[in-house]
């Protein structure tokens, strides 16, 4: 059975992602309530902005729903704001910002942003073949810290135009939890949305 892949669909980049995942053979569908979480056997957190999803999460009610999933061990995989809402820790966030947690890590929002605000970098990504992952960051997170459970999957190379972000963690897993710094839904690059429904198939 092809499972059915939601994309919480609160605010972002929530269209790229859902042609993503249909793109690599995914059922992929918006969730904008409690109900269609309930329905869904993963979900894809988008980039956007982490302070109004968090916001909009308790609007709509999903926040205690989506967590209680997340804890059950529902597979989710969040690109930049959708990272900094599953990590543990979030520095430089805003003091009423949530989390759902799933990764722990500890994660600095706008890392990038104080050189630049959006920087791309070609990265090998363990786990997916083929060769490195062009890497879009638009005002993007790093993962400042990571817990004894979390596989790092991705950091920046140390060239000459990374400057701090040289060597800063972007991509990692904990259990069925996939996070990137960075959005490969913009890219046209399939690889981690395929990588993604394949752990879904595997749970
Ligand atoms: N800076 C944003 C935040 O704090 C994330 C940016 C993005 O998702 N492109 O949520």
């Amino acid at each position: 059975m092809v499972p059915e892949i939601g994309v919480l669909a609160l605010q972002g980049d929530v269209r790229e992602h859902v042609a993503a995942l249909a793109a690599c053979g995914a059922r992929a569908v918006p969730v904008r309530r409690a109900t269609e979480l309930d329905a869904v056997d993963a979900l894809v957190i988008p980039g956007g902005e982490s302070t109004t999803i968090s916001r909009l999460l308790v609007t709509f009610e999903l926040l205690e729903p989506l967590r209680a999933r997340i804890a059950a061990g529902m597979p989710a995989y969040g690109s930049c704001a959708g990272m900094i809402l599953l990590a543990a820790e979030v520095l430089d966030g805003r003091p009423d910002q949530q989390q759902l947690g799933g990764l722990d890590v500890v994660v600095r929002r706008n890392a990038f942003g104080r050189q630049v605000d959006s920087f791309e970098a070609d990265l090998p990504v363990d786990g997916v073949d083929g060769g490195p992952v062009r890497a879009v960051f638009i005002r993007a997170p790093w993962v400042e810290k990571a817990g004894a459970d979390v596989e790092v999957l991705a950091t920046v190379p140390d060239t000459p135009d990374a400057g701090l972000a040289a060597g800063r963690i972007v991509a990692v897993r904990q259990g069925r939890v996939l996070a990137t710094a960075f959005h490969p839904e913009l890219t046209g690059d399939g690889r981690i949305h395929a990588a993604f429904a394949d752990l879904v198939r595997r749970s």
